[in-house]
Formats: C-alpha cells, structure tokens, sequence
C-alpha cells in the first residue's frame, strides 16, 4: 500500500479522504504524523494555497501529497471574506467571532442578496516538484441567514441555509453533509481526476 501524506490536521477530513484514497489502495499519514508543521498561506487563491501546502508537504516528507483548502465565498460582499474565511475577523478570530462579523457585515440584506457558496479545492502532487499538480473543484450554493440555527458542522454553518434540504448546514446530518457538501464534490472530481491520470 503506498503511502500519501495529508496537508492538514484535521481529523474529520483525514477520516473523508482516507476514504477517497482506500480506493486507490493508498494509505493517508497525517503530516503531524511525520512532524510536518503548518506553511504560511500566502497565496491570493484557494488553488495556490493548496499547492503551497501540498508542496510542503511533499518538500519535507518525500511522499506524495494531498492538500485542501475551502472557504465561503458571499456575493453580497464581492465573495469575501474566500480564502480568508477562518481569519475573517482577525488572525486568532473565532468560528463565532467570524459569524458575528458576517452578520453585520450583510446587516440589511434581503434573502435574495444573501447568496454564497462554500468553495473547495484538492490539490495531488506526486512529489514536491510537480509539474502538474492534480487539481479538482467543488461549490456548494446556500444563503446567508439573519440569525444562526443548529448545533452540527463548524465555521460558517450555522449561518449557512441549505435550500435543497430547508435548513442551516449545522442542522443537517453529518453523513448527509459529507456527501453534498463542497469537500464532497471536490472529492469526487479528483477521484475522476486521479483515474483519468491512470491511478
Ligand atoms: P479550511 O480550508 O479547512 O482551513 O477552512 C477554511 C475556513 O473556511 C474554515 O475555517 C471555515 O471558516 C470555512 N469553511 C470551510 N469549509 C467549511 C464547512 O464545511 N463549514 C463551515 N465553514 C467552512
């Protein structure tokens, strides 16, 4: 079994992409594993903030590497707060501070000009200097509520209202939002990706 390192400490997210990569017969280590630390995030991108964790990843393990990064992007805000999303209030910001910021920020607006999107993007390098890096997108529509709902997910869930299922994200079962949420999509266009590229 192969082994492929994970740009990211995140348990839930380790537990999806195992999944995703049990397929390929591969095993995912976490990089706190192999005493990766976190990169600074500095691209202008969710793309490039993938690779430049992906590459990292890669530079200092020798193995392959898989990287996300996600946000939410509000229409009403010219997709703001995006890949600032987990420091939208401020580098040491709250999931609640980032809420609280997001409603006054949309103070006002009716329903129809609260529309966003969360946004995920994959990134599969198969060492640090890869030319082609194998990416895969996914985006998931919603509407900002006026006051939070629910107890479930993370970040902005409790504001985010999900018109095919008529509540918030944080409402909705966590296996039913693993399998339509934007990670979830994403995860399936790279699996398309990784056996188009002969995975
Ligand atoms: P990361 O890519 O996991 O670091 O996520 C960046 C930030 O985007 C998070 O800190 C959250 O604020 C937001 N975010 C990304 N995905 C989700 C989600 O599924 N639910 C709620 N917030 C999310």
């Amino acid at each position: 079994m192969s082994k492929i390192v994970l740009a990211s400490g995140n348990a839930g997210k380790l537990r999806e992409f195992s999944k995703l990569f049990s397929k390929f017969n591969c095993e995912l280590i976490p990089q706190k594993e192999l005493q990766i630390s976190d990169v600074d995030e500095t691209g202008l991108s969710f793309v490039e903030n993938a690779i430049i964790k992906a590459r990292h990843a890669a530079q200092v393990s020798g193995l392959p590497a898989l990287a996300d990064d996600s946000g939410i992007e509000v229409d009403a805000l010219n997709g703001a707060p995006g890949i600032y999303s987990a420091r939208f209030s401020g580098l040491q910001a709250s999931d609640a501070d980032n809420n609280h910021k997001l409603l006054e920020e949309l103070q006002g607006l009716k329903e129809k000009q609260r529309t966003a999107r969360y946004q995920c993007v994959l990134v599969f390098m198969r060492h640090a200097k890869d030319p082609v890096p194998i990416i895969a997108q996914g985006s998931w529509e919603g509407i900002i509520l006026e006051e939070t709902r629910g107890e479930g997910g993370f970040g902005y869930d409790p504001l985010f209202w999900v018109p095919s299922h008529n509540c918030a994200s944080a409402e909705l079962d966590k296996e039913v939002k693993n399998k339509i949420s934007h990670r979830a999509i994403a995860s399936l266009a790279l699996e398309a990706e990784l056996k188009k590229a002969g995975y």
